[in-house]
């Protein structure tokens, strides 16, 4: 985790401090070597929220893209005591999720149950080919930004997001991806390429608050998603690796 309460209050690992956890309150400490990037651990060991991933450069990157407020949220159930802590969520209740691990559908729903308003973004850069068979899969992308591919690789990165919740891919200098369709079948789909800061403006925005507002379906053609957010950026690197909690 990025983040523990110290004296109260929410701070960043230094060597050798000792906080607690926001969301069970179990005592963690800073964990700050050479290798792994400082974050915070528990002490006791096991992580109290079951979903959490141990986090790498790309879950940070993405995260810092939001106001520090808005990253590493407890969420309670009342109801069952269930205790979650979401990646990011906006003031607006918009939930979203960093997701570099290949999770069970099972937990995408029960996810999707607990949140509520969310959306995935994904880690496409963790399979090393998977980035190259979509690129190599694809059309151009029409005037809408939306691309038909056709996927050849036997990995599974598209069948897996078999939701109704806004799915993003993160493909690194290959472009950043959401589902539009995909059926696991015929392995036919269609994409929209979207631009990572434009996304982040939207989705930090009271406009995205419902997570309707953020999906286009290709028969819209891109009416509710503004055509600046659709647009091709600068290609980047594709952070790939380091852990960093
Ligand atoms: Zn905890």
């Amino acid at each position: 985790m990025r983040f523990a309460l110290v004296n109260g209050t929410r701070a960043d690992p230094q060597p050798g401090l000792k906080g607690l956890c926001q969301g069970c309150q179990g005592a963690t400490v800073a964990k700050c070597g050479k290798f792994v990037g400082w974050h915070w651990a528990h002490k006791a060991g096991a992580h109290c929220d079951k979903w959490w991933e141990a986090e790498t450069e790309w879950h940070r990157a993405w995260k810092n893209r939001f106001p520090p407020d808005w990253q590493e949220v407890p969420l309670l159930d009342q109801g069952t005591g269930e205790l979650h802590i979401a990646d990011v969520r906006t003031p607006s209740g918009l939930v979203l999720e960093f997701q570099r691990s290949v999770i069970k559908p099972e937990e995408v729903r029960a996810r999707e149950s607990f949140y509520r308003r969310m959306l995935w973004v994904v880690d496409g850069c963790k399979g090393d080919a998977d980035r190259f068979n979509f690129s190599n899969g694809r059309e151009r992308p029409n005037t809408d930004g939306l691309s038909r591919f056709r996927w050849p690789g036997r990995g599974s990165l598209f069948a897996r997001w078999q939701t109704t919740t806004p799915v993003f891919i993160d493909f690194g200098d290959h472009g950043f991806w959401r589902i539009m369709q995909f059926d696991p079948t015929t392995k036919n789909g269609i994409a929209g390429i979207v631009d990572r800061q434009k996304f982040a403006e939207l989705a930090a925005s009271g406009i995205t608050a419902r997570p309707s507002a953020l999906p286009v379906r290709p028969s819209r053609g891109g009416r509710r998603f503004p055509a600046a957010g659709l647009r091709s950026e600068p290609r980047r690197g594709c952070r790939v690796g380091r852990r960093t909690a």
